[in-house]
């Protein structure tokens, strides 16, 4: 984590956010954001990768996690992105509610997307699904898709979170009966991962979500996937959950892009809401082994703290 210091006196502070607006520091924190998630994984996906690659025995697995290992260091080392397809680009926002310019948000993730994609560059993944015309920016309507949460105090937290289609193609949300329960929700997911295959390039990170409605679900089973690998859920049933999940989706024998192997995938992270009596909604929601995450904290005086990535 690196704090970047936009200011150092209070002298220096009025100039400094009087010639750099909330709506300006907004944009340059998150098309650093953007650029530091597509050329580099958070070190947890990374560590997991090379875990995945010391335990693996077939040679062919071997060769892909090989292959990716590399990628990931070449495109880190020539600040280029990791993969070819840069993701739709959704925003997990929590913004403090005594935090100054929360309307300018929105059109400062706008422009940080617009400048991202000609800078960096980005992939242009905004198509307009009736016309089939692509916007050319990764802009369009309702994308950048933003989530929001008001927090308590004045800061900012932004993770920029790039979504590949080849694992979003593959997620899904339905409705189990309650009888079925926890049983149930264990075979939908396994499932899930099966009928996915090589589809999601695996090893796959696994969003798993239970209860709310439909839409809550799957919207909660995509949040999973911004937890931290190697960190179980604090709820000791749902970590057991996830790790009985976890063997058994690694039990497939599905493997690095799908070529066979012991490792389908890195984690298992379960999220819940509480349902309604008569229903029963999961929602499994893949990332793939690009596991493209970068959070930032803006504070009111201007500070930037990155959390996810060393800034040099
Ligand atoms: S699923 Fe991920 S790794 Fe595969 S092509 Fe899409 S972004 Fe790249």
């Amino acid at each position: 984590m690196r704090t970047s210091n936009l200011i150092a006196s209070p002298s220096r502070r009025e100039k400094t956010l009087q010639n750099h607006t909330i709506a300006d520091l907004i944009e340059d924190t998150v098309v650093n954001l953007l650029r530091l998630a597509v050329t580099k994984l958070p070190q947890d996906v990374k560590e997991a990768l090379q875990k995945a690659y010391r335990e693996e025995v077939n040679e062919t697995a071997r060769v892909q996690l090989e292959t990716i290992l590399k990628n990931i260091e070449l495109a880190e080392k020539d600040n280029t992105p990791i993969c070819q397809d840069t993701g739709v680009i959704i925003f997990y926002i929590k913004a403090g509610a005594q935090t100054k310019g929360l309307d300018k948000i929105e059109s400062a993730l706008r422009n940080a997307t617009k400048k991202a994609t000609k800078e960096i560059p980005l992939r242009p993944n905004a198509v307009d699904p009736f016309t089939q015309k692509n916007t050319g920016d990764n802009t369009g309507r309702f994308i950048p898709y933003v989530n929001w949460e008001i927090t308590t105090g004045d800061t900012i937290e932004i993770t920029a979170f790039p979504k590949g289609g080849g694992s979003e193609n593959v997620c899904q949300v339905g409705m189990i009966t309650p009888g079925e329960g926890v049983k149930g929700l264990k075979k939908f997911v396994i499932d899930a991962v099966i009928k996915a295959g090589a589809k999601p390039c695996p090893p796959t990170i696994v969003g798993v979500a239970v209860g709310g409605g439909a839409d809550i679900a799957m919207k909660l089973a995509k949040m999973a996937l911004l937890r931290p690998l190697g960190q179980p859920n604090p709820n000791s049933e749902l970590a057991k959950i996830e790790s009985e999940l976890y063997e058994a989706a690694n039990s497939t024998g599905i493997g690095p892009m799908g070529l066979g192997g012991k490792c389908t995938v890195l984690g298992v992270n379960i999220e819940y809401a509480h349902r309604h009596p008569a229903s029963f909604p999961v929602a499994v929601a893949f990332q793939c082994w690009a596991a493209r995450r970068a959070t930032a904290r803006i504070y009111a005086d201007g500070r930037v703290d990155y959390l996810t990535h060393v800034v040099k």
